[in-house]
């Protein structure tokens, strides 16, 4: 008597992903709830269950559901939107969007644009990492597909967490709440190291292990990103990682591209797995991961889109096939990851990857049903040859597509049923994005509007309210003057001494009034000419009204200061300027009291562009216009007292002297 089962796939080449490969050229699989109850030949499968529905898979391929092992799914709504940047400078522009769009809508919508590429590109299970994640788990639940979430946290502010207090809460809240469930396995997603402090890292841990969850996060992307693990830690990023506890929990790691051996030891040793993915990697020029060496180590590798923004697609036919192809190239042999192995990263050990290998990755009894039939007639697919059993895998890694996915199931419900997806409405959530894209158009255009749009979505800024005056005269010896300056008429307040480099960046070549923006390293030197400190700022000058009192004494408001703890070449590749102009000099500082009244004296060599003689500068800061006024008339004395010509002042500031020089 047979027994009662709800679904037979029947006639298909079943191919399980199993330990030994089991491939059924004529098989069939049996479905009953939410399990799978049968693999094998369609023959045997028929006889023992009779079932509810059948669906004839002949000429199709049944196999388990792709697993996509790293991925951000919200960032379909920012797909297309940053492309050909750097990564620091790529996240420069992300992270402030993020701020002002991300919110439990706007997950949720792009979980479900999401979801519905995934599924047709016979994804059932993916590993995901991004704020408000317990949006994400209500949606990705309610379509009904298997997800390892992570909630993020990181140092910086994030659009669900002003302080990464507040992302531990959540993603304890989150974990508490969803820990059990039948489809959303919830996570720990410290962002990467270097977005978190050894603490946080170390809390992230004790938090995975003690609800033994998995933690995913990022490790070793970028060789910049070692460099600095290096510098600032004295060791490669995996050793940093385990002496921050992050080794010791059921890690998934992702890209892991600059990784050296005894690194690779250490993960596979920790029973970690690995989120391989090629095409990101590629497009932001991360490098490519020695995958072949960590399948030499049986390392559990699995391959992942990586988000939306950087792939700029959720194929997963396209990234294992990608997978495949570049780990032949990164170890000059084509032996390396063959279809069958590359399959195999796509499917069982993408699952092994993430901890959930016990529930889906093969087709095998007792695993639930994440089920997807495959098309093999297109004519991109023919012939077929028989002679060797392994030329299912080849048919399926090197030449068929996404588009020949026919039907998906996920916890034995069917997601899509002849491409016709049955849990998202593809056209509502293709005009509700287009909705969002016309909103962040909007607020992309505003931000490229001005460079002080852009510096303060980029770190905010700090308005230096005072009008400072100044003046600046050519001088040919400084023997006068500094005769002067120790003469018994001023007070020296403070004496210093540094070399400072200027990077001028102008957005408009023949307005000198126009805004610039200056980049600026100091350099102090001691009195023994060495360099005992330094620093690195940012100003943004202009965009105001420059007004002339007398002898050239200048006044200037809208001074907006900002930290520069990024380098130079990220700050020019993101503001994008017209023109640059480099300045250098040698600067000899003092503040002096003159007449009660606080001055700032400059006397400057400037080395670059190379200038004649020396620049006296004298400064001064008030909060009220009248002060100003005040101080000007006594900046003229005080020049006349440095035997100093009022008359020979120039208006104009070392960026225009400079590109005058050019
Ligand atoms: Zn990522």
């Amino acid at each position: 008597m047979p027994e009662k089962v709800d679904l037979l796939l029947t006639g298909g080449a079943v191919v399980t992903m199993n330990a030994a490969y089991d491939l059924y050229e004529n098989g069939a699989v049996a479905v009953q709830g939410d399990s799978i109850v049968a693999v094998g030949p369609a023959d045997e499968v028929a006889a023992a269950y009779d079932a509810a529905e059948v669906v004839d898979c002949t000429g199709q391929v049944i196999m388990p559901g792709l697993v996509n092992a790293h991925t951000h799914v919200p960032m379909t709504l920012l797909r297309g939107l940053n492309d050909d940047l750097r990564l620091d400078v790529w996240l420069g522009y992300l992270m402030p969007l993020e701020r002002e769009f991300v919110t439990p809508a706007f997950v949720k919508l792009g979980t479900r644009i999401a979801c519905a590429e995934m599924i047709r590109s016979g994804i059932t299970s993916f590993a995901d990492m991004y704020y408000f994640e317990e949006a994400i788990a209500e949606e990705t639940a309610v379509i009904g597909m298997r997800a390892l979430l992570g909630q993020t946290i990181l140092i910086f502010p994030a659009p669900d967490a002003p302080t990464y207090e507040d992302g531990l809460i959540l993603c304890r809240r989150f974990i508490e709440k969803w820990n059990g469930h039948e489809l959303i396995q919830p996570a720990v997603s410290p962002h990467a190291w270097y977005t978190a402090t050894p603490e946080l890292l170390r809390a992230c841990a004790d938090l995975a292990r003690a609800f033994d969850v998995p933690l995913h996060t990022h490790i070793a992307e970028t060789r910049f990103e070692v460099d600095s693990c290096r510098e600032q830690h004295n060791m490669p990023t995996i050793p940093w990682n385990a002496k921050n506890g992050v080794l010791d929990t059921k890690l998934l790691a992702a890209h892991c591209v600059h990784l050296d051996r005894g690194e690779m030891y250490d993960l596979e040793k920790a029973g970690a797995g690995v989120a391989h993915c090629p095409t990101s990697n590629l497009k932001l020029a991360s490098g490519i991961a020695a995958v072949g060496q960590m399948l030499e180590m049986n390392l559990n590798v699995g391959v992942g889109t990586d988000g939306p923004a950087s792939n700029n697609d959720l194929d997963m036919f396209e990234e294992v096939r990608l997978a495949a192809l570049l780990a032949k190239t990164q170890s000059n042999d084509p032996t390396v990851l063959p279809a069958r192995q590359a399959l195999e990263l796509a499917t069982i050990r993408g699952a092994k990857a993430m901890h959930m290998d016990d529930v889906t990755g093969s087709l095998e009894v007792g695993k639930r049903a994440d089920i997807a039939v495959v098309d093999m007639d297109g004519v991109h697919n023919q012939p077929h040859f028989n002679n060797h059993a392994d030329a299912v895998y080849s048919r399926l890694v090197y030449a068929a597509k996404s588009t020949d996915v026919a039907h998906v199931m996920c916890n034995g419900r069917w997601l899509m049923r002849d491409r016709d997806l049955l849990t998202v409405d593809e056209a509502q959530a293709k005009a509700d994005a287009a909705q969002v894209a016309e909103e962040i158009d909007a607020f992309v255009l505003e931000r490229e509007s001005s460079p002080y749009n852009k510096l303060v979505l980029l770190s905010g800024v700090q308005r230096q309210e005072s009008f400072e005056i100044q003046v600046k005269v050519p001088i040919a010896d400084d023997a006068s003057v500094l005769a002067a300056i120790d003469g018994d008429q001023l007070e020296i307040v403070k004496r210093s001494h540094y070399k400072q480099y200027d990077q001028y960046f102008m957005f408009d070549r023949h307005d000198p009034d126009a805004a610039r923006l200056r980049y600026r390293e100091d350099e102090f030197v001691n009195d023994a000419g060495e360099v005992f400190q330094a620093r690195s700022r940012l100003t943004l000058i202009g965009e105001e009204e420059r007004q002339a009192f007398p002898n050239a004494v200048m006044l200037s408001r809208s001074r907006f200061l900002a930290e520069a703890d990024r380098t130079l070449r990220f700050y020019r590749e993101y503001f994008d300027p017209m023109a640059e102009v480099e300045v250098h000099k040698d600067r000899r500082r003092w503040r002096v009291l003159y007449q009660g009244t606080d001055f700032a004296i400059n006397l400057d060599d400037v080395t670059r562009p190379q200038m004649d003689g020396y620049f006296l500068e004298i400064k001064s800061r008030t909060w009220s216009r009248t002060d100003a006024e005040r101080k000007a008339e006594l900046m003229t004395e005080l020049l006349e007292l440095l035997g100093v010509d009022p008359e020979t002042a120039v208006t104009e500031d070392y960026a225009g002297l400079a590109f005058a020089a050019m």
